[in-house]
């Protein structure tokens, strides 16, 4: 496949502290996955606990770094990632927070926390937070410096009992103070009668110090911190259904916010980036593929607001149907080197398994439709 000239992208790359997938700077969009992972470096042991603990919450969010994995890769979008557990050092909150460097966390004790010095908590600090915030900012940097402003997108999971009290919320949107992104993706899944959303539940997404205190709120970033029911994303399908829905409620706000003016401090952020003329221009026209990218999202998009418009009728009128939109993503993605499974192709376009879609919309073909079908006979379906 041949790059475009003016297309930067970020590198994926691993460090003591953090990870970061590669995507393309100009994605609209940066994933942050702070309670990725329950590991811990091996001079730390287990800080004492029971091999059970570290599989519990309490050490890690159960399946968001799955869904940021599936998102990134969807979005071709960068990501950073933490590579050790919160028991070791909450990445999510700033490094004066007292909740820093849990001592107790839902019941359990953690004796390699209890007698922390200031020497031992200066050292995780240095050697574990602070390179995940230093490479955030740095790929925030790069994505600023592309010409279009990302939004920060954290993805968490919670509990789905907590205290005794069971949560009722399939996913939930924390914001703070700037509801941009927030209210865009709270319209997004509230589409869907079935999902129960959380805005800003069960607790409020002003954290001073956390993450997109520190990354968002100085460059005026929209950004949501987003929680998945960890029941629901505890397995590899829940995962991967999760992430498919999720994007497809991304892609249109991305493409959305893509087109209105950039702030001040974007346009700074352009400006210094140096050696990159065709971008110091405030407004990059966008290129025929951006556009093309753009009104297949809304056909998607419109497909799915429509599902009442049934594949044999479409086949019937116009010989092409969603599956073939997921066909042809299949084979595009076969030829330029990425193949998709045709499962997940479809998924693609259905924003959910096809047999979920089917379910849920499909009616049973009556037999005019079935004889204008047979007539016609359309290709492989
Ligand atoms: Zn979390």
């Amino acid at each position: 496949m041949v790059k475009s000239k003016s297309t930067t992208s970020i590198a994926t790359q691993t460090a003591a502290g953090y990870r970061v997938l590669g995507g393309r700077s100009d994605a609209g969009i940066v994933l942050l996955c702070d309670h990725a992972s329950n590991a811990l470096p091996a001079e730390f042991g287990t800080l004492g606990l029971a091999n059970s603990e570290l599989q519990r919450h309490i050490a890690y969010d159960i399946g968001a770094a799955a869904i940021t994995e599936h998102l990134s890769r969807m979005l071709g979008a960068p990501a950073v990632l933490s590579r050790y557990s919160r028991l070791l050092i909450d990445i999510n909150r700033g490094d004066d927070d007292p909740t820093l460097i849990m001592r107790l966390s839902d019941g359990a004790v953690i004796p390699g926390n209890a007698q922390l010095t200031t020497v031992e908590r200066r050292q995780r600090i240095n050697t574990y937070w602070k390179p995940y915030h230093d490479a955030v900012a740095r790929v925030v940097a790069n994505c600023r410096a592309s010409g279009r402003a990302p939004v920060i997108f954290s993805v968490h999971s919670m509990t789905n009992v907590w205290k005794g009290v069971p949560r009722p919320w399939h996913v939930s949107i924390l914001w703070s103070d700037d509801d941009r992104l927030a209210a865009a993706l709270l319209d997004g899944f509230r589409a869907d009668d079935a999902l129960v959303v959380g805005d800003n539940q069960p607790y409020h997404g002003s954290l001073e110090g956390d993450t997109l205190w520190q990354h968002a709120r100085p460059h005026n970033l929209r950004s949501v911190t987003i929680e998945y029911r960890q029941d629901l994303v505890g397995t590899v399908d829940g995962q991967r259904h999760w992430a498919c829905v999720t994007a497809a409620i991304l892609e249109p706000i991305l493409s959305s916010f893509d087109l209105r003016a950039r702030t001040p401090g974007d346009q700074r952020a352009v400006a210094a980036a140096t050696d990159q003329e065709q971008i110091m221009s405030t407004s990059p026209a966008p290129t025929r593929t951006e556009l093309e990218a753009a009104v297949y999202r809304r056909l998607v998009a419109h497909l799915r607001e429509r599902p009442d418009v049934q594949n044999i009728d479409l086949m019937n009128l116009a010989g092409f149907c969603r599956n073939c939109l997921g066909n042809w993503m299949q084979e595009e993605s076969a030829r330029q080197g990425v193949p998709m499974s045709k499962d997940a192709a479809r998924e693609a376009v259905y924003g959910m398994p096809y047999e979920q879609w089917r379910s849920k919309h499909q009616t049973a073909a009556t037999a005019e439709q079935q004889a204008a079908f047979d007539t016609n006979k359309p290709h492989d379906h």
